[in-house]
């Protein structure tokens, strides 16, 4: 599977690293990103700049090729759009309007469903055609439940933590001697916190947001959110955010932190990798001791069939069996009670032995491993590993020397193990997942079928989706190769 995937990685649309010097153009989400189109034969087809957020050109169309002039006047017209789609409020307003939102009696707090903000008095009148509804001072701190998730499917949707998951990462982390939590897209966790400490019952915490969903600068403060694309690094209210990034990631009076992520599933994973590198960095210049070489402890949230390409960008990283799941998503269910097993895992460079699993939901500890596995996830002595991704239990295959999922058997003329049905004779890699790419399963039993198509293999696959919207890239005649099949299909989304 490693060698189909990689190279699977010669067609497709991968990202360019930029070269020092020549920045990337910008759209309203930040500097775009160099992509290019790479032909199955390794033929490179032409560079061009595009958004690094957005997947659908509903979102963002900027395009721009490579070498590309660009005139003056299209300069000023973009950089007049790039203006236009600023948040109404700054940040600082933003604080000022949610003090005196606080302070307002009950009956006269007001949130627009319509609008998602937040109204003050003097605004009702215009919002009067529009659904708006009383806000509790329990709502007011669970901006999470306030505001309507996200369910833009190519490119934003939000898929918030259930309890179950939340209470976990949360204990475990405090449990690790964590006292500060850089929330990357993992804005109910940070609500968690401040839930927490108003509780009492615990020692204080502190959490930052980094997130671009901008609504919630509605709530909190200065020092609790940055509107932040963690595909690019870029902080919309620039120096100012960098600033409270650097304070929160120095480590005073001993207050250890971590980093939790939980980008869209649609990411391209090399450029969440960087970001996440470049934090890293950020972190370890601030360390008083000798951290040259150590890493800030982080936990990246995604589905188990990014680990390839994961441990690719972040060797130190491992992949744990623990299903994380979401409120809004029927199908990243926790799969002890019969419903669907959730695909999401933890990918963390904390020790995977020190990260204790509920034994109650089914996780026990593997001595030879040194980690927490899922009960049905047996050690192979052969493989030497519990060697389970999906959650059932695997079987090993003399014949392959590996373990495989329990539903593929060994086929004599394919000389590897495969799923009864598949195309017999055509090589690994060509019959991945028609939904999201994954080689680990066909369409049928995709557990992202039906919700929103993601796009699989960071680069090529991410890149894939654009091509269904760049006329220029289309596929036409190669409609019916994997390529361009997927680019079509793919309309890369999110969680
Ligand atoms: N499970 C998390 C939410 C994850 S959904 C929780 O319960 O807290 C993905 C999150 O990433 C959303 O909050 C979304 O707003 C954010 N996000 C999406 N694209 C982003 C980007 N380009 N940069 C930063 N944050 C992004
Ligand atoms: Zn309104
Ligand atoms: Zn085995
Ligand atoms: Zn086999
Ligand atoms: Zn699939």
């Amino acid at each position: 599977m490693e060698v189909s995937e990689a190279n699977d990685e010669s067609f497709g649309i991968e990202v360019i690293p930029t070269e020092d010097g020549k920045p990337a153009p910008c759209c309203p989400h930040g500097p775009t990103l160099l992509f290019e189109k790479v032909g199955k034969g390794g033929e490179k087809g032409r560079r061009f700049y595009a958004c690094s957020a957005c997947r659908d050109r509903k979102d963002c169309n900027f395009f721009q090729w490579e070498e590309e002039k660009v005139s003056e006047v299209r300069l000023l017209a973009r950089e007049a759009e790039n203006q236009s789609k600023r948040p109404v409020f700054t940040q600082q307003e933003n604080c000022s309007r949610f003090r005196k939102f606080s302070s307002l009696p009950l009956d006269e707090k007001k949130f627009c469903q319509d609008c998602q903000m937040l109204l003050l008095p003097g605004e009702h009148e215009a919002h009067s055609s529009h659904r708006t509804t009383a806000v509790s001072t329990d709502q007011l701190r669970r901006p999470s439940v306030l505001l309507r998730p996200l369910d833009n499917k190519k490119s934003n949707a939000q898929y918030l933590f259930t309890d179950r998951s939340s209470h976990f990462l949360l204990d475990t982390l405090a449990g690790l001697g964590y006292r500060k939590v850089l929330c990357v897209g993992t804005p109910r966790l940070q609500e968690l916190i401040k839930l927490r400490n108003l509780e009492q019952k615990h020692e204080p915490m502190k959490s930052l947001l980094l997130d671009i969903d901008f609504r919630y600068t509605q709530f909190y403060s200065q020092d609790e959110f940055c509107h932040y694309n963690m595909f690019n690094h870029h902080f919309f209210d620039g120096e100012a955010s960098g600033a409270v990034l650097q304070a929160f990631l120095t480590e005073c009076d001993g207050q250890k932190v971590v980093m939790v992520a939980d980008p869209p599933f649609g990411g391209l994973v090399k450029p969440l990798a960087s970001s996440f590198s470049l934090i890293s960095h950020t972190w370890r210049k601030l360390q008083s001791s000798d951290c040259s070489n150590t890493d800030i402890p982080m936990m990246w949230i995604f589905p188990y069939f990014f680990e390839p390409r994961i441990l690719e960008c972040l060797p130190s990283f491992t992949m744990l069996d623990y299903q994380v799941d979401y409120d809004n998503h029927p199908l990243y269910k926790h799969g002890k009670t019969g419903r669907k097993q959730s695909p999401v895992r933890l990918f963390t460079n904390i020790s995977p032995r020190d990260v204790v699993l509920p034994k109650d939901e089914g996780y026990r500890f593997c001595s030879v491993c040194q980690r927490f596995v899922l009960s049905l996830n047996k050690h192979c002595a052969k493989c030497n590993v519990c060697p389970s991704k999906d959650g059932r239990e695997w079987k090993h295959c003399s014949m392959c020397e590996k373990c495989v999922k329990p539903s593929w058997r060994h086929c004599q003329r394919c000389g590897r193990c495969a799923l009864p049905d598949h195309k017999c004779g055509q090589g690994e890699g060509q019959e991945g997942c028609f939904n999201c790419g994954s080689l680990e399963h066909k369409r049928k039993a995709c557990p992202l079928k039906d919700t929103h198509r993601i796009s699989h293999r960071s680069n090529a696959k991410s890149g894939g989706k654009r091509v269904s919207h760049r006329p220029l890239l289309k596929p036409k005649a190669k409609r019916k190769s994997g390529a361009a099949r997927r680019a079509k299909k793919l309309a890369a989304l999110p969680k």
